[in-house]
């Protein structure tokens, strides 16, 4: 998906992308495992900020394999990136098989159903690669550790499927200290030492520091690429989105005011109040609202911080600029970006960075920023 159509002066708020900050995270990630091959995952719209930009400009800096979630983002992804490895995570969503091979996408095959219908796909003419999915402990998709062990111990079924990766996805990695990092890994290495031959994947983002051992052949990054923050109490990459939302309007309450749906917030004092064009239909999360009692989320503009006075709205928030000097109907708040971390924001809403960017919407103008 992409809103590059949508002028500046049409839209409420526009979200900037640095495309260089993204392929900066994704050096800094390959550095960080040496000896393996460093894959982009790019499924919701590449975390929305757009998957065929962000691939695209990927590609260029030297990254050749992309991960998407459904059959539909890699067909679009082809299109864009004739020569690159694409999986879909999905697995094999029944009658997409005609559509995946013809666009060379390569489906995670995760159960043994699935197994099967690759198996008869490839006997009909299907050369496309595809990765097994070994489920470890997250209990999702994948096989059970029983149904890998019938798969290694059928060498006819191997060779029908010829895999180009076996693959296992961690599920406490963002917490380094968590009991289920290591079962994970060691259960992944008795299905890998059956097949030594087909290349490996375990690493997401958090993954790839749990150090060596869980590097393996080949990394799946995504939320690190972005900038959000990927490990417990860590600090992101560089930032890569920066969202804004333009001031509609500047206005003065006095005390006993109420602002925004429900009342639920009442001016204590005169105050200034600048309403920014963009709301829960953009992604930004109601649950930020503010209310007696209770702060929400806040914005950056003028060089200060403001916070958020009322409910958000569908298209609008509030915010309260009384102690920022000289705002203006035109202005640009910053929603999150580099004065305001997303995980910051995501927080302030009761959620984590990896949901306010994949739910940004489709508002927005959008500039994609190359250094
Ligand atoms: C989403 C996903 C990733 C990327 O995870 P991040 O935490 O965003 O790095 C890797 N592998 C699988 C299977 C995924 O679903």
């Amino acid at each position: 998906m992409t809103d590059e159509s949508i002028p500046e002066q049409l839209a409420g708020g526009r979200l900037t992308i640095d495309l260089g900050a993204l392929v900066a995270n994704w050096r800094t990630l390959a550095a960080r495992a040496p000896g393996a091959t460093t894959a982009a995952v790019v499924k919701a719209d590449g975390y929305g900020v757009g998957a065929l930009e962000a691939s695209k400009a990927l590609a260029a800096a030297g990254c050749g394999t992309f991960f998407v979630g459904l059959p539909e983002e890699g067909i679009r992804l082809r299109a864009a990136l004739p020569a690159a490895t694409i999986y879909v995570l999905a697995g094999l969503i029944p009658g997409s098989v005609e559509a995946l091979t013809r666009a060379n996408l390569r489906p995670v095959l995760g159960s043994p159903t699935e197994i099967d219908a690759w198996i008869a796909a490839r006997r009909a003419g299907a050369s496309t690669g595809a990765a097994i999915h070994i489920d470890t402990g997250m209990n999702r998709l994948g096989l059970t550790a029983a149904e890998a062990r019938d798969l290694v111990a059928a060498p006819d079924r191997i060779a029908a499927l010829a895999p180009s990766l076996l693959m296992s996805h961690l599920a406490c990695a963002d917490t380094p200290a968590h009991p289920l990092n290591a079962r994970q890994l060691a259960a992944f290495r008795i299905v890998r030492s059956a097949l030594p031959q087909v290349p490996a994947s375990l690493a997401n983002s958090s993954g790839i520091y749990l150090g060596r051992d869980y590097h393996f052949d080949l990394t799946r990054p995504g939320v690190a690429l972005y900038g959000a923050v990927f490990i417990d109490g860590q600090p992101p990459l560089q930032t890569v989105a920066k969202l804004e939302a333009r001031v509609l309007r500047v206005r003065d309450v006095t005390a006993g005011d109420t602002v925004g749906y429900g009342a639920t917030e009442t001016a204590a004092t005169q105050r200034r109040i600048a309403v920014l064009g963009a709301g829960y239909a953009d992604g930004y999360h109601r649950a930020a609202s503010s209310r007696d009692g209770r702060s929400g989320g806040r914005v950056f503009l003028r060089g200060h911080f403001a916070a958020l006075i009322g409910r958000v709205s569908m298209d609008l928030i509030a915010v309260d600029v009384t102690a920022v000097r000289g705002v203006e109907e035109g202005d640009w708040a910053e929603l999150f970006g580099p004065n305001l971390p997303v995980d910051e924001v995501a927080a302030r809403a009761g959620t984590i960075g990896y949901e306010l960017l994949t739910g940004l919407g489709h508002r927005y103008a959008r500039r994609y920023a190359a250094k």
